[in-house]
């Protein structure tokens, strides 16, 4: 990632502004397998951050989780690792599905998992708006592992394209979850949690917690663990 720099000496500028995120957890002690943490090591993460530190091992252990986090705390690896280990465990098409706001942070999602998957061979497909819909009908026949999506194209998709269903999804995740219902997401997004298994887990997360994402939540999660990164440190 453009934050991370490739030796790994240098400090993260994102995370830099936000000193107290970096928590004292090393990446080894969370249950994370070698593969992962090889590439971890490699894109120069020394410690998991305070969200990435309570995250992963709930998630790893099947939980829901709903995280709240202000941006730069490192959300995407928070559920991107462990929704890796899940897939490199079982690896089958059509595992997960990243629900992003907007077009460039599904991108830059995308960009995450791969380089996060570099060792596992995960194959990731970008479905967003303003993109030649052909285009994307070819990648999704190709039946990816993992889809970054923005809700609108996703749902354009379930519709129209012959084939294509998310019936074996495994994981759902809403990345900010408070942009996508004040973007008006949120009939979308109920229309895609009608037609994904309910056996999945899911895992949300949003800078704040609204009323709004209150209500997605019971909708979407069951029994979730909460994990917090209060803004005071
Ligand atoms: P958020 O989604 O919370 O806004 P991101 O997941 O986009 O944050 O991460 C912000 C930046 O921090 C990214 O460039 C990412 O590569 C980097 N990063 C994530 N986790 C770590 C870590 N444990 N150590 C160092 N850098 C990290
Ligand atoms: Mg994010």
């Amino acid at each position: 990632s453009r934050h991370s720099s490739p030796d790994g000496h240098e400090p993260n500028p994102l995370l830099a502004e936000n000193s107290g995120e970096v928590s004292e957890t090393p990446f080894n002690t969370l249950g994370l397998i070698p593969e992962l943490l090889q590439t971890v090591e490699a894109l120069g993460y020394k410690n998991a951050t305070s969200i990435q530190a309570q995250a992963i091992p709930s998630a790893l252990q099947d939980r829901d989780i709903i995280g709240v986090a202000k941006t730069g705390s490192g959300k995407t690896a928070a559920f991107a690792l462990p929704i890796l280990q899940k897939w490199w465990e079982d690896p089958k098409p059509l595992y997960a599905c990243i629900l992003a706001p907007t077009r460039e942070l599904a991108y830059q999602i995308q960009k995450q998992f791969e380089a996060l998957g570099a060792n596992l061979g995960v194959r990731c497909c970008c479905i967003v708006g303003g993109l030649d819909i052909m285009a994307q009908k070819v990648a999704l026949a190709k039946r990816p592992h993992i889809v970054v999506a923005t809700p609108g194209r996703l749902q354009d998709h379930l519709e129209n394209t012959k084939g294509f269903s998310l019936r074996s999804l495994k994981y759902l995740v809403l990345d900010e979850a408070d942009r996508l219902l004040d973007m008006d997401f949120g009939p979308i997004i109920d229309k895609i949690l009608k037609v994904i298994p309910k056996e999945r887990r899911t895992m949300l997360f949003s800078a704040t917690m609204s009323t709004k994402v209150k209500r997605l939540q019971r909708a979407s999660l069951v029994n979730p663990v909460k994990v917090e990164v209060s803004s005071k440190y």
